[in-house]
């Protein structure tokens, strides 16, 4: 990525993460995209050299480092495989940082170490069947009873539920029949109250997991409660904007592969006695798709920069996520194009880059989403202007 971000020990970091997935991922990658098959074994090395828990500190099992330095690592793992980077990003940004923000030190001794070594995948579950953009529609409940947290409903598009060793959700919290907002627990796999549905088949990230969960009087002693009963959105608000820096990562990777593959065909392939790239309607496109690829990546390393430094990036995070994950779409369209019927056959890279792409626009917030996220805090400074 742009070298200008990195110090040495990120340097040194991107490359042993583009090794590692050049040697251990690119080899499998279109058979593991084909039979749909869960990189188990890659995810258990990349734990093991400390990629499954990057920004969180080694007290607590992590590699120590930032988000500038994950955004890396997403990016090396998602311009390969975007399975791969998908199920370490949910696991990471999302399975892992909730219980980092606002988890009682129990919690965090308790399911960060085993979550970062990749012994344990995270998973988070928000979205329900009627609350997907509009989160806070959810309809799952959990209510006190003694000591414990009765929770009845379930969640839909759960990446990692049927790996995962932990999921935190959302629930209405309902005490005495009132409704108290919305509280995020952690539920462990084994709880005999939790039920997951077979892997959804998807377009594309063919090789991660996605599920439905259910919940069926699941109980929950007073422990698995993360942060307080009434904070669990804003705790999951939080969690999906650094989720949003990581799906701009794995949106320019996206981009980034699909842009190379177009890029080498380009060359390799002649008509009218000439490489392809030769044709300036050809030529134009590598162009506009290395220099939005360029924007991108200033974008995602803008928001976790500033994420770095200690500052909310909530538009920052969002506008990386929907410049990046657009840029993917629009890059991996114009690489089939490229690639002319090449690009629609699988035995091409172009086509599964196609199919990757466009979920980067839908998971985490869509691209409406993103918008209205952005234009809301565009407005409130145009209030503090106004106000001043
Ligand atoms: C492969 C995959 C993995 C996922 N992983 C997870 C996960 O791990 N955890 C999790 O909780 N969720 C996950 N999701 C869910 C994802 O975050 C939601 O699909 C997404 O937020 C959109 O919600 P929805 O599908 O209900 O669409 P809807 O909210 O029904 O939206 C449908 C359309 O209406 C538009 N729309 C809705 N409201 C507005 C508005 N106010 N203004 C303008 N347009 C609007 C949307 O932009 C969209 O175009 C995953 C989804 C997929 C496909």
């Amino acid at each position: 990525m742009i070298d200008f971000f990195l110090n040495q020990e990120q340097r040194m970091l991107r490359e042993m993460v583009r090794d590692f997935a050049s040697n251990e991922i690119t080899p499998v990658v279109s058979e593991l995209d084909e039979k749909g098959e869960f990189p188990s074994a890659i995810i258990a090395k990349m734990g093991a050299l400390g990629l499954m828990g990057i920004p969180f500190p080694e007290d607590y099992g992590g590699s120590g480092m930032d988000y500038v330095s994950y955004s890396t690592a997403v990016f090396e793992i998602g311009k390969v495989c975007a399975s791969t980077a998908i199920t370490m990003a949910a696991h990471t940004s999302l399975g892992m940082t909730p219980i980092y923000l606002v988890g009682t030190e129990d919690q965090k001794r308790r399911y960060l170490p085993p979550l970062a070594s990749g012994e344990m995948i995270g998973a988070f579950g928000l979205t329900e069947e009627g609350a997907g953009s509009d989160a806070a529609a959810t309809k799952t409940t959990a209510i006190r009873e003694g000591g414990e947290w009765i929770l009845n409903g379930g969640k839909v598009f759960t990446t990692n539920a049927g790996k995962a060793g932990i999921i935190t959700v959302t629930a209405k919290v309902l005490e005495d029949g009132d409704d108290k907002g919305i509280g995020a627990f952690i539920i462990e796999a084994d709880n005999p109250g939790l039920k997951i549905s077979p892997p959804e088949k998807k377009m594309g990230w063919n090789a991660s997991d996605t599920c439905q969960i259910f919940f069926e009087d699941l109980r929950l002693s007073s422990k698995q409660l993360l942060g307080e009963p009434a904070e669990g959105f804003r705790t999951f608000l939080k969690t999906l904007m650094t989720g949003r820096i990581s799906i701009g990562a794995l949106s320019c990777g996206t981009a980034e592969g699909a842009y190379r593959a177009a890029l080498n065909y380009s060359n390799e392939r002649e008509a009218f006695g000439k490489p392809i790239h030769r044709f300036q309607s050809v030529g134009f496109k590598l162009s506009q798709m290395a220099t939005e690829i360029e924007a991108s990546k200033l974008l995602v390393y803008q928001a976790a920069k500033k994420y770095d430094e200690g500052h909310s990036v909530v538009r920052e995070a969002a506008m990386a996520k929907l410049f990046a994950s657009e840029t993917a779409m629009r890059t991996a369209t114009e690489a089939i194009q490229v690639f002319g019927g090449y690009g629609y056959i699988k035995e091409y890279p172009a086509e599964r880059y196609f199919r990757d792409a466009k979920v980067l626009t839908i998971g985490e917030g869509t691209s409406e989403v993103q918008k209205i996220v952005i234009l809301r805090e565009i407005l409130k400074s145009l209030d503090r202007a106004i106000s001043f």
